[in-house]
């Protein structure tokens, strides 16, 4: 096959590209709308989360909130219950946040310029690409780590994609590519390249509609792209939580503080392990701490585990009664006495998930 220069024959590239996103890209829900609220709900949700699990959150997520002033109007433990289970909840707080600003200061229209709608809670330089590209087609090139593998492939691009300072260099090479009179269509069709064709694993190179102008696909060496900077194992963090039940058969739930990791969802009490403690004293010990309770009866639920991007846990659970004290809330922004069957109505984290149905 013979090779093309990329940057010499930059229109053919779009043209090949473009050709084959019309004919072969994936019926996806976000993709038969033009209204830019749900193309920006699609794209919140996307970010670092697999196409096949966003389709059903954004079905869902669109249903209970179906404009701007829809979601800027709901409680954000709404937003937080209909958002449970897809992760990183601080792009629901960041979307609800922006929803409310859009309303309360831009008349309710998300905004069709590229500076303002940047401003908003949550927005960064992917998501206002993508969303002004796709929405408005802008001439915004978007990069996102899809679209970094591709880049890298093409051009034999040393720099690590998970290097922060390797973003410019990645920026400049897809603004030389973007055909800046369909910006919408072909940052989704680098997506589409990225996710379906090129993909982490064996890229199906053979099919590959730009593989005349790949530079590792000619000299075989797609597997060595992109680079990586070797990153640190993945921290192993231990954990206790007491399920506490009251007299009337009640358990205790608090509810995080709305910044940082898994801001304003509820979980149980609980905290860290020390080292040489054992998990019963520890789950005793932060029950204290969390909630000023004492507890009585300790006995021993479960153990779960869960991986987040930068850590994992390993969690030990157990169930208790509650001995003395009054609730005072020493890290927690709120607690509630709850009914078991009442727990349902609240947003709570994946590994809360994983132990609720042994209650
Ligand atoms: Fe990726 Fe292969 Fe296409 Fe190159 S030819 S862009 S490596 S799928």
């Amino acid at each position: 096959m013979e090779k093309k220069q990329l940057i010499e024959h930059c229109q053919d590239f779009r043209e090949a590209l473009l050709d084959w996103f019309g004919r072969y890209q994936r019926d996806l829900p976000w993709r038969r709308t033009d209204d830019p609220y749900r193309i920006w709900v699609s794209e919140v949700m996307l970010q670092q989360t697999q196409v096949k699990k966003v389709v059903d959150y954004y079905e869902k997520f669109i249903n209970r909130f179906p404009s701007v002033r829809d979601l800027a109007a709901a409680p954000l433990q709404d937003v937080l219950k209909t958002w449970e289970g897809l992760g990183y909840y601080a792009r629901a707080r960041n979307l609800h946040k922006a929803a409310q600003v859009v309303v309360d200061e831009l008349n309710g229209e998300v905004p069709r310029d590229y500076a303002t709608f940047r401003k908003l809670p949550g927005v960064g330089d992917y998501s206002a690409a993508a969303v002004q590209s796709i929405a408005f087609n802008a001439p915004y090139a978007a990069v996102d780590g899809n679209i970094k593998r591709v880049l890298a492939r093409l051009f034999l691009m040393e720099a690590p994609i998970n290097d922060a300072k390797s973003a410019k260099v990645f920026q400049q090479k897809s603004d030389a590519l973007l055909d800046r009179n369909e910006p919408g269509l072909f940052n989704q069709s680098v997506m589409e390249l990225g996710a379906v064709i090129c993909r982490p694993q064996s890229p199906a190179c053979l099919v590959c509609p730009v593989n005349a102008f790949c530079e590792a696909f000619h000299a075989t060496r797609q597997a060595e792209f992109p680079k990586r900077r070797e990153t640190k194992p993945t921290p192993e963090h231990y954990l206790a939580v007491g399920v506490i039940y009251n007299k009337r058969g009640e358990v205790l739930l608090t509810q995080r503080q709305l910044d940082g990791l898994l801001g304003g969802l509820w979980e149980f009490p609980g905290g860290q392990i020390r080292e040489g403690e054992t998990a019963e004293n520890a789950c005793v010990r932060n029950i204290a701490e969390v909630v000023n309770l004492s507890v009585t009866n300790v006995r021993y639920l479960t153990r779960v585990r869960h991986a987040y991007t930068h850590f994992k846990i390993v969690v030990d659970v157990f169930q208790c009664d509650y001995a003395a004290g009054e609730v005072v809330l020493n890290g927690p922004r709120d607690a509630k006495w709850l009914a078991i069957s009442a727990l349902q109505d609240y947003p709570l984290p994946r590994a809360t998930h994983k132990f609720l149905e042994e209650l």
